[in-house]
């Protein structure tokens, strides 16, 4: 089943491109980036109903040609795309090959066929490189989307083949007016907060369950800095945790205090639920934010990693992002020692 949010903060990109499909100059190949949980899959997904809708009218699909009928169910012979399987922590060659016939042959039912990649920076180096002849020579009517949170980590020659099209985070009271049609003020305020202003990862983290896990990430953040909690057991109670939202909560928060740190100290973490956040915010000076840099760097390459199919020793990695969390504050000796 293909389903997608209409989402008020990506019309425009969606009618610029059907303006582009409906006078045939859209391009053949796109990288589509912008940060997490903003809506991107959503807006192509609202792109592709519409390219393949049969009597589309002023930008919206009728929802019950052919076309419509056979998108939602999943089963347009124009469209495929290319996700991670079940289970998997990468994009595989054979998912690319498997697809060979859908790119070479011309598309069935209409003018063009879509190819979806998402995320696109996790497609492997073999299943990137048989991409990539797929690119160079394209079949008439195939359009390629790669969609990616970090178009840096995808290989050079890939992205030097898409036009780059960069999705932007939405207006906070767009964010908040989508977010309040499910989740009280309070609720909306603090769970925008805590993604950077991504209502839809927002909104994935809001239950109260969630947000509990949350605040205890950020807990353990502040007492590792202030010693009061070693790296093993830190490491213990992230490993009990859901991985994504873990190194979600990890990377925003990275990401809220270096806004801070780089900015108006007083913009973030205003939140009554992020208390430890606002302390660590407190800790934190602007001599650490190479460090930070540096952390949020080991984020990226730990959820890399854990992502790949060595299968690495998990609490290992999270220790060592432990230490790498505390590693500024090494210089003073005395705190270093209780916490090593
Ligand atoms: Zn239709």
């Amino acid at each position: 089943m293909n389903k997608y949010r209409k989402l008020p903060w990506n019309q425009k990109k969606v009618q610029h491109l059907l303006d582009l499909a409906r006078v045939d100059k859209i391009g053949h190949a796109y990288l589509f980036h912008g940060q997490r949980g903003i809506g991107k899959l959503d807006a192509l997904m609202e792109f592709a109903e519409q390219l393949f809708c049969q009597q589309a009218q002023e930008g919206e699909s009728c929802g019950q040609c052919q076309g419509c009928r056979l998108f939602a169910a999943g089963s347009h012979p124009d469209f495929r795309m290319l996700r991670l399987e079940e289970e998997a922590r990468q994009i595989k060659i054979e998912q690319v090959r498997e697809s060979q016939s859908f790119i070479a042959n011309t598309p069935i039912m209409g003018r063009h066929k879509l190819l979806l990649i998402e995320p696109a920076e996790l497609l492997n180096i073999n299943a990137a490189n048989a991409l990539l002849k797929n690119l160079e020579e394209p079949a008439a009517g195939t359009l390629f989307f790669l969609v990616s949170h970090q178009p840096g980590s995808l290989l050079a020659t890939i992205r030097s083949r898409c036009q780059q099209i960069k999705f932007p985070r939405p207006e906070k009271h767009q964010a908040l007016e989508f977010l309040q049609q499910t989740l009280s003020a309070e609720q909306a305020g603090a769970a925008l907060e805590m993604t950077n202003g991504a209502p839809l990862a927002a909104l994935k983290f809001a239950s109260e369950e969630s947000m509990q896990e949350i605040s205890a990430v950020h807990e353990s953040l502040l007492s590792l800095l202030q010693g009061e909690m070693n790296i093993t057991d830190a490491a213990s109670d992230w490993m009990a945790m859901d991985e994504n939202l873990l190194l979600e909560t990890l990377l925003t928060a990275t990401e809220i205090l270096l806004k801070g740190l780089l900015r108006d100290k007083t913009s973030s973490a205003t939140n009554r639920h992020w208390q430890s956040l606002k302390e660590l915010q407190s800790l934190l000076e602007a001599k650490h934010v190479r460090s930070l840099h540096f952390f949020y760097q080991d984020l990226l390459n730990t959820r890399a990693m854990l992502r790949s199919r060595a299968n690495p020793n998990k609490q290992l990695l999270l220790e060592a992002l432990c230490l790498e969390w505390v590693r500024p504050f090494r210089d003073n000796t005395e705190r270093w020692k209780r916490i090593a």
